[in-house]
């Protein structure tokens, strides 16, 4: 399916594209979380994120060159996506919406419980023309990522384009409670749930209730065989959080060595914020798979592990993103 190392160097401009949202995160940290009609008052703080501008900023700070396509507003937010990519160097190709540029709205409580309300706005308005209007991009691609806070129609025909041309499609199916059709999870060769994620997947496509609190401490056997009715002919990436993660091929598919399943193990610091985890481990996973096509899938594994703990180590979504300089020396 993925073209020849030789065909990739003579065509390629960009090592990562991404399909996805962007959000100007509101977060009041409060004691409590507000009843209704109570009023209260808390530490309040604004940043960027939207798991699409998350995911992008972890793949070009991880070293890929990587393109952005999502949809603006024409306000403050939109402003905002514009220098934070033109400062890290991501190659914006957006959509400008007559609709406000996405929010969320998040409470944070001081057992770290939270609340939050997302206004898509913008990102509900990424249009299936805009996308298709991406095509030689995405043709020269390594790696698609999205994620499912984008219209559906629009992730389905990137993943579609990218099949064309033997690029390799990768989809976070997070929110969890974003449905994923059949025929876009048939368009993918890897999928990256967490444990919620993937228990959502396994009611929906499978039939299988599980509990996501149990998911980590099943036998390998076992999630390797609901991975395999789940994604039959690609490769399934569930992050366990502080566990790491648990990778499940299809046979022939992807890995370099003799093992169709294994785990790797995370990385060891001292985390202060994890939100933005997952993003850190999808972008990063996506950069190292782009940049070193040839590599055991394992390696790139164990590099977005490394990644993502990193980031869990400062406060913030998009703004955590560490640089590829520093995972390396931090565990030099
Ligand atoms: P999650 O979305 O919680 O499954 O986390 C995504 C990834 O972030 C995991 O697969 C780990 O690589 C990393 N991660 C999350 N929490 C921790 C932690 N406490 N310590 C080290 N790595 C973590």
């Amino acid at each position: 399916m993925s073209p020849s190392p030789a065909n990739h160097e003579s065509r390629i401009t960009h090592h990562v594209l991404v399909v996805g949202s962007f959000n100007v995160d509101h977060v009041w940290t409060v004691a409590s979380l507000p009843r209704p009609g109570e009023t209260l008052s808390g530490h309040y703080h604004t940043g960027p994120g939207g798991k699409g501008f998350n995911q992008a900023t972890a793949a070009v700070r991880a070293g890929a060159s990587t393109t952005f396509v999502c949809a603006l507003g024409e306000d403050l937010g939109g402003q905002l996506a514009r220098a934070l990519a033109a400062a890290d160097g991501l190659d914006l190709r957006e959509h400008s919406s007559e609709a406000p540029t996405g929010t969320a709205g998040i409470y944070v409580d001081h057992d770290g419980r939270n609340s939050i309300v997302i206004g898509p706005g913008a990102n509900a308005d990424l249009p299936l023309a805009h996308v298709q209007a991406q095509r030689d991009g995405i043709h020269a691609a390594h790696v698609l990522l999205a994620q499912l806070e984008s219209p559906l129609a629009s992730i389905e025909a990137a993943f579609a384009i990218a099949r064309e041309a033997g690029v390799r499609t990768m989809l976070n199916p997070a929110p969890a409670d974003a449905q994923v059709p059949a025929s876009l999870l048939a368009l993918s060769d890897v999928i990256t749930p967490n444990e919620t994620e993937f228990c959502a997947q396994l009611a929906r496509h499978v039939g299988e209730r599980v509990d996501a609190s149990t998911v980590a401490s099943r036998d390998d056997d076992t999630l390797h065989a609901w991975c395999r009715r789940l994604l039959p002919h690609g490769t399934v990436v569930v992050t366990l959080g502080a566990a790491g993660c648990f990778v499940s091929h299809a046979d022939g598919a992807l890995h370099r060595d003799a093992r169709t399943h294994y785990r790797v193990a995370a990385a060891k610091v001292q985390p202060h914020d994890t939100t933005g985890a997952g993003d850190a481990f999808n972008g990063a996973l996506a950069a190292s798979w782009a940049l070193r096509p040839d590599a055991a899938f394992a390696d790139h594994l164990h590099y977005a592990n490394r990644y993502a703990a990193l980031s869990t180590e400062r406060a913030g979504a998009a703004v955590s993103m560490p640089r590829d300089e520093e995972v390396r020396a931090r565990f030099a």
